[in-house]
């Protein structure tokens, strides 16, 4: 790619910024302009500030302040009735950011380490995995959090309640198998593993493999796929984004799949955006195109080939929390529901608001603690009015941020994905 190219990509256009008409409607639609009351935490007043960056004003701390609040749940976009599209907007304008501003020792490292050298890696992933599964082994972390010692260290106590938890063995295991579907063979998928989902929702991941058999599908899960660059990429972290795409390209386009599939809706909404981030790579551009094409959210899937009826019934009530990039980011709003109300015996009770962000939002939870805990509390009010035994979302970083408030609130609910809603009903 030519230099020329990437600094017209990596910052937010005029064009787009001018489809902002500022009329405002979008306000109510943001969680953190319903925290706070803040224009300048709202998409309009955020918009508002890219333009002037766009138009010559310095890039300043309040600046990257404001953007770093934003949770990127393109709750906004939704509300929109003048086709803004914030999430790409913000995603360039994290970018810029990124290239022009510099970081601190500290922040450089920690991005490195994560971004460069966890994520893309299966050797490091697994290494971590061993970690994770020592200290919940060793019982160092439930001391911890009985004592609430780190509670003596900010806001410690939240983030750990929040960290995700190894499940042995990995889904790495699976790695390069084919399985078989059940029935006549209908459909020949791939299924991508995630990063950390690979360690810490392995039997999520088993789950899917399976619901997917059932109906009728061959589930191959190619061994040379990586990373999909969705952290990366809300990190403003495009160039990073744009090496794993290619080798996801690399890895899957060729298979002769009819669907790629996911069940993290935040990786899914990345996916089928490779053809714009990629979209001035000569080399690639079409290959994204058609890669995008083929992604799909498992939900979406299942619903739109016919699901086999699930026979066994599950006697509970479940609510559903929409995955911001899976409602706002991937439209995908109807068909979690569908799966979910055929399922024998399980009352589904719609929440008030539930498509609006729980605070998740990829390492969002983790590096603005207090504006993703205050969207935390105002969730699980919502959730608390359904009185539903069972909470299910459609991405893992939800289920996470959801299990917390669950175990915070002391509700005894389980938090699920989903598809094993699906797996339990089949079994
Ligand atoms: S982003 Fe859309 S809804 Fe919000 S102020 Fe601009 S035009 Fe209005
Ligand atoms: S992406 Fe979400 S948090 Fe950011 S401005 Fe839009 S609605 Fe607000």
């Amino acid at each position: 790619m030519a230099a020329s190219d990437m600094v017209i990509l990596d910052k937010p256009q005029q064009k787009d910024l001018d489809k902002c008409v500022h009329c405002g409607l979008c306000l109510n639609a943001c969680p953190t302009y319903r925290q706070i009351g803040l224009e300048m935490d709202s998409p309009r007043g955020r918009i508002y500030q890219m333009n002037l960056v766009a138009n010559g004003a310095p890039i300043t701390d309040s600046y990257v302040e404001h953007l770093e609040l934003c949770l990127a749940c393109r709750g906004c976009e939704t509300a929109c009735p003048s086709g803004v599209q914030y999430g790409r907007l913000i995603e360039a304008a994290r970018a810029e950011i990124e290239t022009k501003v510099p970081r601190g020792p500290m922040a450089r490292f920690a991005r490195w380490a994560v971004f460069e050298k966890l994520l893309p890696s299966r050797t490091n992933l697994r290494i971590a995995a061993a970690g994770l599964w020592f200290l919940q082994k060793t019982g160092l972390q439930s001391l911890a959090r009985a004592t609430g010692i780190l509670n003596l260290f900010g806001r410690l106590g939240d983030v750990e309640r929040l960290s995700p938890k190894a499940e042995l063995p990995t889904f790495f295991a699976q790695y390069g198998k084919v399985f078989p579907a059940e029935g006549p063979r209908r459909k020949k998928v791939a299924l991508l593993g995630g990063c950390i989902a690979n360690i810490s929702f392995a039997r999520l991941n088993e789950a899917t493999v399976r619901v997917l058999q059932k109906n009728g599908c061959e589930v191959h899960v190619p061994d040379d796929q990586t990373c999909c660059g969705a952290l990366h990429l809300h990190q403003g972290l495009r160039d990073q984004t744009r090496i794993l795409a290619r080798q996801n390209i690399d890895a899957l386009l060729n298979g002769g799949y009819d669907a790629i599939i996911t069940n993290a809706a935040g990786c899914g909404s990345t996916l089928k955006e490779y053809h714009e981030i990629l979209e001035h790579d000569s080399a690639y551009a079409g290959k994204a195109k058609q890669f995008s094409a083929l992604v799909k959210d498992v939900t979406e899937y299942l619903d739109s080939i016919g699901l086999t009826p699930p026979m066994k019934p599950l006697k509970a009530t479940v609510t559903y929390q929409d995955s911001c990039h899976l409602a706002h980011g991937q439209k995908v709003r109807i068909a979690p529901r569908n799966l979910m109300r055929a399922i024998p015996g399980l009352e589904f009770r719609e929440m008030p608001g539930s498509d609006i962000c729980c605070g998740s939002a990829g390492v969002y939870n983790v590096v603005q603690n207090e504006m993703a805990m205050g969207l935390l509390d105002k969730k699980m009010n919502s959730v608390a009015l359904t009185k539903a035994d069972i909470i299910a979302t459609a991405n893992p970083g939800c289920l996470l941020q959801l299990r917390a408030g669950a175990e915070m609130r002391k509700t005894g609910q389980r938090v699920v994905h989903v598809v094993e809603l699906l797996d339990e009903a089949y079994k």
